[in-house]
């Protein structure tokens, strides 16, 4: 007898729980993909037998998750605000925290030009400049990295999202940058290289180089504050991510660089996770 999707499905969930938090959703997420289907098909055809070869290939998937592999690298495949983005070893995976960034430039963007010119640091799959040009089809959006694959990424990103007038380029933070920008985003690497997180979940599978800067982490957030001073048009916002306890560092660099107007965002999770503020050259 072969056992049908809803056997599978809490089969294979109890197997992986001491080893992921979200052990149903990504045996969901591994099972669809076995059966070349999306997740509903999974609920409306519970009772339905997987084959042979359903079986075989969603097992090799399995596996992998099971050795703690993250299922974005897996599938190769990641949501993030109303896109679908392609991820690869290369990059950071998007997550939701990064969102709480989106949703503050929306709250921002009366204040902005309406061809608002924008720039994002370190994009990696693209995520935050695809988004943005997704919210704002007048805004002129750039994106830089400085890993040629994360560029190659974010590029194939923007054509499978039909976002093709994001420009992304090679950069490390804003050496090849022209310009001066309404606003300025990024989401950099900050942990700490001693923080013992790195050896835990997925973050193990992550690129070091998206994910650790040295001096605490605050090493990549200094250089990108200090540098945006002379790429910010007058007036013109900065907001970056940064770990679940940096905000006050990241606020106190903000005042010292003389930013105006510093303020911090908390993510879904609950945590101070972007910190921002406006430049005005003639105020410092
Ligand atoms: N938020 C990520 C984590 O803590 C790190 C992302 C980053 O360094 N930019 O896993």
């Amino acid at each position: 007898m072969r056992l049908s999707i809803e056997q599978i499905i809490s089969q294979f969930s109890q197997q992986l729980m001491v080893n992921s938090d979200t052990a149903k959703l990504d045996v969901e997420l591994l099972l669809a993909r076995s059966l070349g289907k999306d997740r509903t098909y999974l609920y409306t055809w519970s009772d339905k037998p997987v084959t042979e070869k359903e079986e075989s290939t969603f097992k090799a998937l399995f596996a992998r998750r099971l050795k703690g592999e993250p299922v974005a690298y897996i599938l190769e495949q990641q949501a993030f605000w109303d896109l679908e983005l392609k991820t690869a070893e290369h990059t950071l995976i998007p997550r939701a925290d990064t969102e709480t960034l989106i949703e503050w430039v929306l709250e921002l963007a009366d204040a902005l030009p309406e061809c608002a010119k924008v720039i994002d640091l370190g994009t990696g799959t693209g995520a935050i400049a695809l988004s943005l040009a997704h919210e704002f089809p007048l805004w002129e959006v750039q994106g830089v990295d400085v890993i040629p694959q994360a560029v190659e990424l974010a590029q194939h990103n923007a054509i499978l999202n039909q976002l093709e007038r994001v420009l992304f380029f090679q950069s490390s933070w804003f050496d090849q940058v022209e310009g001066r920008f309404d606003l300025i985003v990024s989401n950099p690497p900050y942990i700490d290289p001693d923080d013992e997180h790195l050896a835990q979940g997925d973050v193990r599978f992550e690129p070091k180089s998206a994910l650790v800067a040295d001096n605490k982490g605050l090493a990549d957030l200094e250089l990108i504050a200090e540098h945006s001073r002379d790429y910010l048009v007058e007036g013109g916002w900065l907001l970056m991510e940064h770990g679940y306890d940096q905000q006050s560092a990241v606020q106190q660099l903000l005042i010292t660089l003389g930013y105006q107007h510093v303020a911090t965002r908390i993510d879904l999770g609950g945590n101070p996770r972007i910190t921002g503020g406006q430049f005005y050259k003639g105020a410092v």
